[in-house]
């Protein structure tokens, strides 16, 4: 944990947000500014800053990322009918808070490719 960082204050409920799913290893919320009907953030509970930070270790924690955001999708009804999971990285893949979040956004056709 660590009290500077956004999303571990919102792991551990100091800031509000709307948790959509939480479990042992992750926390799933709202974006705040939602780029799709849905766009929801799946972050692990443990601080980690990039995926670069990620060991071998890790691979099951990193893999839950993925399957907490298709359960999410096939509980909304759009996992047929598709989405997209993002995992932004540093400056040139435009991260900006460093805690790593999946992005699940779904809900409207996306256009590929991205900015
Ligand atoms: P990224 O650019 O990949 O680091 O994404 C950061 C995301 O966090 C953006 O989509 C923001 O809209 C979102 N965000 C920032 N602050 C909050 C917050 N307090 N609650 C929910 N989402 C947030
Ligand atoms: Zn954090």
């Amino acid at each position: 944990m660590s009290d500077a960082c956004l999303f571990c204050r919102i792991v551990d409920g100091d800031i509000p947000a709307t948790i959509v799913y939480e479990d042992d290893l992750v926390v799933a919320f709202e974006d705040v500014n939602p780029q799709a009907p849905t766009h929801v953030l799946v972050v692990p509970r443990r601080h980690i800053p990039t995926i670069n930070d990620l060991g071998t270790e890790d691979e099951t924690l990193a893999g839950h990322l993925l399957t907490t955001a298709a359960a999410i999708a096939r509980e909304r009804g759009f996992d047929a009918a598709g989405y997209r999971t993002v995992l932004n990285c540093n400056a040139a893949g435009g991260q900006t808070v460093f805690h790593i979040h999946l992005h699940l956004l779904g809900g409207r056709n996306l256009s590929w490719p991205p900015g």
